[in-house]
């Protein structure tokens, strides 16, 4: 079989590395003693083999297979049913596909995982569409949780509170006045707070801003409103709320890994928490101790979260120890997260032109640009990702910059630094991803065309620069790639209405008609592989991960539905009927 031969060949498991000029005798003789022991090995039957599939690879050499087979963690063989049954041995545990789609399992290269676990114990209020429901459904949480200290929750969107598109403490005053209510907007950028709330914080009239944030507050008397913008929510509020225990939080790790895995998720890039001093990397203790205990199911990159206004010598320090530190296929750390800018629809993204709604405002950047362009460098220096989170064009652009310059700078090659969420990049900047070796970072479900993207981002920033929203066939047209994810808990953790919303960009009732910047869809293929092989290449995994091929990681996902062969508005019904991590069958549905 021809999968012998590519055996020889695999990839070493490896970080960013390679192996210096000096190790390469060694490596040699790695080698050869692996090419002879392969062939002894591969003539043993596998562990488990996947049969009847409809494979797609993601292999740009063999894209469709229709059977696997794997031994340990790692795939010896894709091929045909008849190759394939040649693996099969007397303990050969058989899966068969029955025809269904088999993918490599999804990489999800944005999500704040502490946040989003702790949120699924939390309210949820996604999809509310009135103050009245977001009230009633608080106030039925609140009842069920009488030992609760803090009622916390999260999802509430700006067009619930029309025409100020901000919430008011009066709402959750009415219906929960003796304990506080604490809620997150969808986007993690403004929150909710109650008079109980406020006065737990010792928040009032007198209470300054804090730098990077602010309480919104009445006109007339000065008071807090009860909603909270940016690092203002951060600084202060969430001081007054419990920590969760180690156990508390040990339980919504379990609860989070379970559903990453329902959805066909084998890895996760975790951006930092969503609020400074909550950092999933602060937690990466609880992560070793569920791989201990036989729990961990899903692999982690996880990143340091830098905030302003200085990167210190000691957390460059940090994130250097964290790289030599945690380094395997399991868990792995040692890059950094940068904040540069907020989001449109509060007018917090950084442009280069002013906001079209509100032509005094155009954002302002988190981070002195010069500063930033420094420290970058310096991250760059020591063989350190940098993932950028830039929203306006101006954020954007300066990311593009000063990755730009350290590369000048330092002659580093193929660090892959990202910028993370590229929502309205001029047209200038769209080649230099390509140009550059940056990858862009995107969440196809951000680009939702619902009113929140219609009503409020589009107009805020106007017709002419809306068109170059989530430029995605244009970014990828010009070389660069595409990694795609979700950014949980802002939207869910389930890949599939993202996949289904970069191939439609359309609502699933199908509005607008034509698609919203039809120009800027890609393929279902295309789509696939920013989960995949793109997602593993950002996270410089992709000798182990993201396609299905001899020497990989037998990291596989058998959906419910053929998505090349489906109305495309139905992509985001999918589901995962088994989920294999390592070898592992991490989760199976009963139907299946
Ligand atoms: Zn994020």
């Amino acid at each position: 079989m021809d999968q012998h031969a590519s055996d020889v060949l695999r990839p070493e498991r490896k970080l960013i590395n390679s192996p210096s000029p000096g190790r390469a005798a060694s490596v040699l003789l790695v080698v050869l003693f692996c090419s002879f022991s392969l062939a002894q090995k591969n003539s043993a039957p596998a562990d488990t083999i996947v049969l009847h599939g409809r494979i797609y690879t993601v292999d740009a050499k063999h894209p469709w297979a229709e059977a696997i087979a794997i031994r340990g963690d790692e795939i010896v063989a894709v091929g045909t049913d008849r190759e394939i049954l040649h693996y099969r041995g007397e303990a050969t545990k058989v899966i068969d596909a029955q025809g269904h789609l088999v993918l490599p399992a999804f990489t999800d290269c944005h999500v704040h995982f502490m946040d989003g676990s702790t949120s699924l114990q939390h309210v949820a209020l996604d999809d509310a569409k009135t103050v009245a429901e977001i009230e009633q459904r608080v106030k039925t949480y609140a009842a069920a949780h009488p030992k609760d200290l803090w009622i916390l929750g999260r999802g509430w969107t700006y067009p619930v509170f029309a025409p100020s598109g901000l919430p008011d403490k009066k709402y959750l005053d009415e219906i929960v006045p003796d304990r506080p209510v604490y809620l997150e907007g969808f986007d993690g950028h403004t929150w909710w707070a109650n008079s109980r709330a406020l006065a737990e914080a010792h928040i009032n009239k007198n209470t300054p801003d804090p730098p990077g944030g602010s309480f919104v507050r009445d006109p007339a008397t000065g008071e807090p409103t009860g909603a909270v913008k940016e690092d203002a929510a951060d600084a202060i509020v969430r001081r007054a709320i419990p920590e969760p225990s180690s156990a508390e939080k040990l339980q919504a790790l379990r609860a989070g890994i379970k559903l990453a895995n329902q959805f066909g998720l084998a890895r996760v890039h975790v951006l930092g928490g969503v609020n400074a001093g909550r950092d999933d990397l602060q937690n990466v203790d609880l992560l070793e101790e569920l791989r201990r205990n036989g729990e961990l199911t899903l692999r982690f990159y996880l990143a340091y979260r830098l905030d302003p206004p200085e990167m210190t010598a000691r957390q460059l320090e940090a994130i250097i120890q964290d790289q030599q530190r945690y380094h395997d296929d399991w868990i792995a750390a040692g890059s950094a997260k940068i904040f540069l800018d907020g989001v449109i629809e509060t007018h917090t993204a950084a442009m280069l032109q002013p906001y079209s709604d509100d032509p005094r405002l155009t954002g302002e950047l988190l981070w002195d640009p010069e500063k930033y362009k420094q420290f970058v460098a310096k991250l760059d220096h020591e063989g350190i990702q940098v993932f950028t989170h830039a929203i306006g064009d101006r954020a954007i652009r300066l990311a593009l910059d000063a990755y730009e310059a350290a590369a000048e700078k330092n002659g580093m090659h193929d660090l892959r630094h990202r910028v993370e969420h590229i929502e309205d990049p001029s047209a200038a900047d769209i080649p230099r991803f390509g140009k550059l070796g940056v990858i862009a970072s995107m969440q196809p479900l951000h680009a939702y065309p619902d009113d929140d993207t219609l009503k409020s981002w589009a107009p805020n920033i106007g017709a002419e620069r809306a068109q170059r929203g989530w430029p995605w066939y244009s970014i990828q047209a010009a070389g660069g790639v595409l990694a795609f994810g979700s950014d949980w808990p802002i939207v869910t953790l389930s890949p599939w209405p993202g996949l289904q919303n970069a191939v439609t960009r359309q609502t699933t009732e199908g509005e607008p008609k034509g698609g919203w910047i039809p120009a800027e869809r890609i393929s279902i293929a295309d789509a696939i592989k920013g989960y995949t092989l793109n997602a593993a290449f950002a996270g410089h995994r992709e000798k182990t991960e993201g396609s299905l091929q001899p020497g990989k990681l037998a990291d596989l996902i058998v959906v419910s539905q053929d998505l090349f062969n489906i109305d495309p508005h139905k992509i985001g019904d999918t589901t995962v009927l088994l989920t294999m991590v390592g070898g592992r069958v991490v989760c199976r549905t009963k139907e299946f």
